[in-house]
């Protein structure tokens, strides 16, 4: 058993995880690719930053908000947690994987969930270049019609 669960690689990117004894269910984060967070590598001792935010703004409101350093195996909670350990630094406990209550059940750390809005807002912008087009199409084949019945 380590500190550490590796997710392996998901989408191109190496996650693990951790189980947060303050919100009571696990962590999951990059290590490697664009948005990935530090990390010393070791599963056993890890340091990971900068610091991991989740469900900022509690966005979620059955799960708390959690703002943590993970330091040299060790948790340290910020203030601004909402649980029952926030402003307390605690051994990281060891993660068990067959644990289901140890999974991920949150929705990503916060700087993952403004690539996810973004994501959004280019399907959005996209579906609104569709209807355009559309318009613009539908345009042409009703003056073409008019045309048609105007001058034969
Ligand atoms: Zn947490």
């Amino acid at each position: 058993m380590s500190k550490l669960h590796d997710m392996g690689m998901q989408d191109g990117e190496h996650w693990v995880a951790f189980y947060c004894p303050g919100c009571e269910y696990g962590h999951g984060i990059p290590v490697t690719g664009p948005r990935a967070w530090q990390w010393n590598e070791s599963f056993d001792i890890p340091t990971i930053t900068p610091s991991i935010l989740v469900n900022r703004g509690s966005s979620n409101p059955v799960v708390p908000v959690c703002h943590s350093f993970v330091r040299d195996g060790k948790i340290q909670f910020l203030t601004d947690c909402t649980h029952k350990l926030a402003g307390q630094t605690v051994e990281l406990p060891d993660f068990d994987p067959v644990d289901e209550n140890q999974r991920s059940k949150s929705k990503l750390p916060d700087h993952l969930e403004s690539k996810f809005e973004a994501n959004v807002r280019a399907y959005q912008r996209r579906s609104r270049f569709r209807i355009i087009v559309l318009l613009v199409i539908a345009g042409l084949a009703v003056a073409l019609a008019l045309y048609a019945t105007f001058y034969k």
